[in-house]
């Protein structure tokens, strides 16, 4: 009760850490200084007027100064990271690969939003979450069997900890090294980009987290989803079908999260309840 209620408060002030990252990281802006202002009218925002969720409410959307639109993305980001991270430490408690899973999840929430709105996913949380995810490797299994079957195969007898980072390398560079080559031919072929290089360096910070079978599976959903969902889109709008660039990154994030969900039990968790 009270680590689920602490999962909320954390979702809620992480999700608003993650909108200053989706509106500064594409700006090449800091995300630390200055202190939080509104793009508008550039005046600074006080603190009773920065909190989660609450403040958008009293404030009823507008900036206090100006009166500029606050994009409802703020409020979406930060109930639906604190609803994610309820639903993980709920399930799992507040445990290492709770934590784990809490960040995989903020990461991916970041980048569906920062694709939504900028069609751009930052380097900090595709490369610097590549990163963490392979040191992360070595303190929680990755829940993976490739490298386990494939190495002592090979005559590599590693311990637990390191068959675990190699099935984090495995996950982030099978994956995005296939992503890579098929862009790469669609480029030669039809002479214009399909994929961006940032949706490869997406699943591989995903591999590094969770492994080869799980981003493939993420690879599938998105890309199901992505061409049903796009197609309808650009059917509704009327959009020309080959200028509309699909915030494909989008897509990643949202199969991302439930194979994530899956995968780490905590659907199965929920089900059980049922
Ligand atoms: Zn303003």
């Amino acid at each position: 009760m009270l680590e689920s209620l602490l999962a909320i408060i954390a979702g809620l002030l992480i999700g608003s850490f993650l909108n200053v990252c989706i509106y500064r990281m594409p700006r090449d802006l800091s995300v630390v200084r200055p202190r939080s202002f509104c793009p508008a009218c550039e005046h600074p925002i006080a603190w009773y007027d920065n909190i989660p969720v609450v403040s958008y409410f009293v404030l009823r959307g507008r900036c206090r100064h100006c009166g500029a639109r606050i994009p409802v993305r703020y409020v979406i980001v930060e109930l639906l990271t604190a609803a994610l991270f309820f639903l993980i430490v709920t399930a799992l408690g507040l445990t290492a690969p709770a934590a784990k899973l809490c960040l995989l999840t903020a990461l991916l929430v970041g980048l569906t939003f920062a694709d939504l709105e900028e069609r751009i996913l930052p380097d900090e949380f595709t490369l610097g979450g590549t990163a963490i995810g392979l040191v992360l490797a070595y303190f929680v299994p990755v829940d993976d069997v490739i490298a386990h079957i494939v190495l002592p195969g090979l005559g590599f007898h590693l311990s637990p900890q390191w068959l675990s980072v190699a099935e984090s390398v495995l996950g982030a560079a099978a994956p995005a090294g296939s992503l890579w080559l098929g862009g790469f031919l669609f480029e030669k072929i039809r002479h214009k980009e399909g994929l961006g290089l940032g949706d490869v360096k997406m699943m591989a910070m995903f591999g590094a987290f969770l492994g080869l079978r799980a981003t493939l599976l993420t690879l599938i959903l998105g890309s199901v989803a992505g061409s049903i969902l796009g197609l309808i889109y650009i059917r509704i709008t009327r959009k020309d079908a080959a200028t509309y660039q699909l915030p494909f990154g989008t897509f990643l994030g949202f199969a991302g999260i439930f194979v994530a969900l899956a995968g780490e039990k905590v659907i199965h968790w929920y089900v059980g309840l049922l």
